[in-house]
């Protein structure tokens, strides 16, 4: 029986290496550029399953909708699941699956791309030769080599960022509840989250977003940092309270800021606003600095990794149907 999924806030680019794919999994998608919301999720009945991103809301209210509409499966096209009341999922019976790997060198080359861009001003170059200025007053870098790189969350993507950090020949250290084998044999250690905070010229977050990590990066772990700290998050926007880190940036503390995510991206990110006045005072503040790249997480944004994505999905929502989900991609049912 061919699986009915809604596919919300779709993309072009989703619909183009979704759709082809659709036929050899019995799966009939509708793309639905919309993300789902209060407002749409309601519109769900003619879908078994529902496939979301980053950004849509899947709260306990809108888990009800769906459940009133006859949706039997979330399936989340993206690692983090910091967005579902998995308890409300699980009270209606309804089965939620995510990818929870697809290629994390994209994300940990990513992160890479903001600390380069940092450090050498790229971005300014870029502007100035365009623009026949070839001054390098204001360009000043630092050399990675020998610096130490604090990597906070050692999962897939943070080790794949320790080990291209450590192929720089930064001294890498590390912070996770649960340290990863192979990086220890490879010679990359673990220290306290004091240490790491206190040492490091390069911070990386790389931990889920959790009732635990929220504001992790806080006015008082901010104190600990060295001054001038380069301080990178691709992870998700609420592992940092932005108006401290805005203080941070103003007493000079950070140095220097690199984001993907940011913690009320789902007003601003993956639209474009460019004709619109933009009302998030705080994150128009973010974008005046100087010293400041922000990016509208675009990590996982890869032909490799979004293809993975795909097939993942697909492989999720024919597995559920077949009712074999495979227990590390299903998070409930
Ligand atoms: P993962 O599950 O493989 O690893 C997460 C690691 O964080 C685990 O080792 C875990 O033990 C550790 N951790 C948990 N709590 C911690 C804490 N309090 N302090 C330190 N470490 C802690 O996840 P991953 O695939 O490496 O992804 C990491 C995060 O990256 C995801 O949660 C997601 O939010 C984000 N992400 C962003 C993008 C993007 O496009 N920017 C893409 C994919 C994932």
């Amino acid at each position: 029986m061919t699986i009915r999924v809604g596919v919300f806030s779709a993309k072009s680019y989703d619909e183009s290496i979704f759709a082809p794919m659709s036929e050899h999994y019995d799966v009939s998608f509708r793309f639905l550029p919309m993300a789902l919301d209060a407002q749409t999720a309601h519109l769900c009945s003619d879908y078994d399953a529902v496939c979301v991103f980053v950004n849509d809301d899947i709260s306990r209210p809108i888990i009800d909708a769906l459940h009133q509409c006859g949706v039997r499966h979330i399936a989340l096209r993206c690692a983090g699941f910091n967005n579902i009341d998995l308890q409300a999922a699980k009270d209606h019976g309804i089965a939620v699956s995510r990818v929870p790997a697809y290629g994390p060198e994209a994300v940990a080359e990513h992160a890479i791309a903001l600390m380069l861009t940092l450090n050498r001003k790229i971005h300014k170059a870029y502007n100035r030769v365009k623009e026949g200025n070839f001054e390098l007053s204001g360009l000043m870098g630092f050399t990675l080599h020998n610096k130490t790189a604090g990597i906070i969350g050692t999962g897939r993507i943070g080790a794949a960022t320790a080990r291209i950090l450590s192929g720089f020949g930064c001294k890498v250290m590390c912070y996770d509840p649960y340290p990863d084998d192979e990086l220890i044999q490879a010679g990359i250690g673990y220290v306290p989250l004091d240490t790491l905070l206190e040492t490091s010229h390069i911070i990386s977050l790389h931990c889920p977003l959790s009732e635990d990590t929220y504001h992790l990066i806080n006015h008082d772990t901010i104190a600990q940092m060295r001054d001038g700290v380069m301080l990178i998050n691709t992870s998700r926007g609420g592992l940092i309270d932005t108006s401290a880190v805005i203080q941070g940036l103003k007493s000079r503390k950070i140095g220097y800021l690199g984001l993907d995510v940011y913690e009320m991206e789902s007003e601003l990110f993956f639209k474009d606003h460019s004709e619109q006045i933009i009302d998030d005072d705080v994150f128009e503040r973010l974008a005046t600095f100087h010293n400041v790249i922000i990016t509208g997480h675009q990590g996982f944004f890869t032909q490799e990794a979004l293809s993975q994505i795909a097939t993942t999905t697909l492989e999720n929502l024919r597995d559920f149907n077949k009712g074999k989900p495979d227990p590390s991609r299903f998070l409930s049912g």
